[in-house]
């Protein structure tokens, strides 16, 4: 045994950026993988004991990394990538199925550097490894047959490069990076079958930010909250709240599922709330309802299924219910307690039952998971995930019609759209004022604390619709403002989003551009103007269009004149 020389095994036409990656799913095969100087995914796969010729993938993906390799299995493999939004992209390859097209996993809130990683230390599991923008370690988990968001290490750890992942077995893995001194340090996970302790990790999805903190024993789990009531909730108020809180948390996720040993035995899941007064997991304002809540904000017309659903956040999952500012929510619609404050399913129990991620032993199933047609991902694409030719022509249509004195041909698929939504289900508000570059312009308001609203004829489900058409000067007003905004630029506008963390079910804002299936969104968030909780800025936020919500200031000095065109469209509705 020795090693060989050197082989040159050539390149793309058209040459590679910085290296190779490479995997080999099983003994008689071998896949190496660049990004070509196109930006484009090239392999050259080697089997039946040769090389085959250099093979690039005309599917449209624009890589802004170098491609991270995966197997699950001798008859799967995976590539994740950099997208030119920031987010990490995937496409798989499995034997009966051959190449998917890429699927968006999204990015840690705040974004990260470079390029991700990724490692399978046996089928069932598989998780992508980033560096974040913030220099610690960010995780997403695939295990249980799906995706769960991504979270954290808040264990201190600055990194100062890209993680590098391997595995010693099934039950094992291990991550180094460089870090700030210069020396190169690992981190490594092991399965614990009976975890005791407090769990806490970050989690991100859409435009929210938390972080997730409770106590496992087991399969016992206990979340200590801090209730702070304004003033004038009396005492005797707060021990009837505590009370049916409680029973509303407990009736939906204690005793409902099992977790299954691989021995067969099964343990149920059990769960408590304690209200305490200091070393709280998480600190909640009560305030005087009925008013819209949010993980952290609830108030005293809530009922205990909308505390079991910010309870679920605290666990760690994201909404399921569909929002128009989160287009690529997934899944949506689910009927579950994350959806409409109603029933737990097993999934939401995996990552408890695994123990903080074993994954591959127990599974929770006392009950049959309920049908979930879970919808297709979001089509739309962000502009700046385009390839430059179609991207270019997209923003300079968009341009025109920000010139245009007449309709622009495809003008009805063109749109400026405004949106504003927040509160836990049953609370909800979402507006959405539209204006098409043909002129249609449309309004919608659902309130579901309020039965009417003040304009045009209310709907079945507490929403308003309004639609009209605009004058053209009024049109061409609106797109030359988000041409102002920087919205149709070459570059995505660099405009104040993420930061600070958002709570699940928080108000956020959205103004969306689109043209057919592509957007450029911009999102901040939002409150309510009578919130004195809510304080954006030194001076007193204009208010945004004909709604009770509010905006920073700051925000509304940098997007004005968008929103006083916007507001000339809604006055005409
Ligand atoms: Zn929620």
């Amino acid at each position: 045994m020795s090693w060989s020389g050197w082989f040159d095994i050539g390149a793309p036409a058209g040459g590679f950026a910085a290296g190779p990656a490479t995997i080999s799913r099983n003994k008689d095969v071998c896949n190496v993988y660049v990004r070509g100087n196109d930006n484009a995914l090239w392999q050259r796969p080697y089997y039946n004991n040769q090389w085959y010729p250099w093979a690039r993938h005309n599917d449209g993906g624009v890589l802004s990394s170098e491609p991270a390799l995966g197997s699950m299995g001798p008859d799967h493999e995976h590539v994740f990538v950099r997208g030119t939004d920031g987010n990490v992209y995937q496409k798989y390859w499995t034997a009966a199925g051959g190449w998917s097209g890429w699927f968006d996993i999204g990015a840690p809130a705040g974004g990260f550097a470079a390029g991700p990683a990724t490692i399978s230390r046996n089928k069932d599991v598989c998780n992508v490894y980033v560096r974040g923008n913030d220099n610690a370690l960010w995780q997403r988990p695939y295990y249980n047959n799906q995706w769960y968001p991504w979270a954290r290490h808040n264990d201190g750890g600055v990194l100062s490069s890209e993680p590098a992942l391997g595995s010693m077995g099934p039950d094992h893995e291990h991550v180094f990076v460089r870090g700030t001194d210069g020396n190169v340090y690992q981190k490594y996970w092991q399965f614990t079958p009976e975890p005791v302790g407090d769990v806490s990790f970050a989690v991100s999805e859409c435009a929210f930010g938390w972080t997730a903190r409770y106590h496992q024993s087991g399969t016992h789990v206990t979340i200590r909250i801090q209730l702070n009531p304004d003033m004038g909730i009396t005492a005797e108020t707060m021990s009837t709240l505590r009370t049916t809180w409680r029973n509303g948390i407990l009736a939906t996720w204690a005793n409902r599922f099992d977790c299954r040993a691989t021995n067969g035995g099964r343990q149920g899941l059990t769960f408590d709330v304690q209200w305490v007064t200091s070393n709280a997991h998480h600190v909640v304002r009560v305030r005087p309802g009925p008013d819209r809540s949010n993980m952290t904000l609830w108030d005293t017309s809530d009922a205990g299924n909308v505390v079991a659903h910010e309870f679920g956040h605290m666990l760690g999952h994201p909404d399921e219910y569909a929002d128009a500012t989160c287009p690529s929510r997934n899944p949506v619609g689910t009927g579950t307690v994350m959806d409409d404050n109603t029933e737990t399913v097993a999934r939401l129990y995996n990552r408890i039952c695994a123990f903080h991620g074993g994954g591959h032993t127990p599974i929770a199933g006392a009950a049959p998971e309920p049908d979930e047609n879970a919808p297709e991902l979001e089509s739309r694409m962000l502009i700046d995930n385009l390839k430059p030719a179609p991207r270019a022509q997209i923003l300079n249509h968009l341009r025109a019609i920000a010139d245009a004195e007449e309709v622009a041909d495809g003008a009805a698929d063109a749109e400026v759209t405004f949106e504003l939504s927040g509160g836990a289900p049953g609370e909800r508000y979402a507006y959405r004022l539209g204006v098409s570059a043909d002129g249609s312009a449309h309004r919608r308001v659902v309130d579901e604390l309020r039965a009417t609203v003040a304009v045009g004829e209310p709907l079945a489900d507490g929403g308003d619709d309004v639609a009209a058409m605009v004058e053209r000067d009024l049109v061409t007003r609106v797109f030359a403002a988000a041409r102002d905004t920087g919205l149709l630029g070459d570059e995505a506008p660099a405009f104040p989003q993420q930061g600070a963390e958002l709570v699940p079910d928080s108000m956020i804002a959205v103004i969306t551009v689109r043209d057919g299936n592509a957007f450029r969104r911009i999102w901040v968030p939002a409150g309510e103007q009578a919130d004195a909780s809510v304080v954006f800025g030194a001076e007193a936020a204009d208010v945004p269009l004909d709604t009770p919500m509010q905006l920073p200031a700051e925000s509304v000095q940098a997007l004005q004149p968008l929103l006083d065109a916007l507001r000339a469209v809604e006055e005409t509705l």
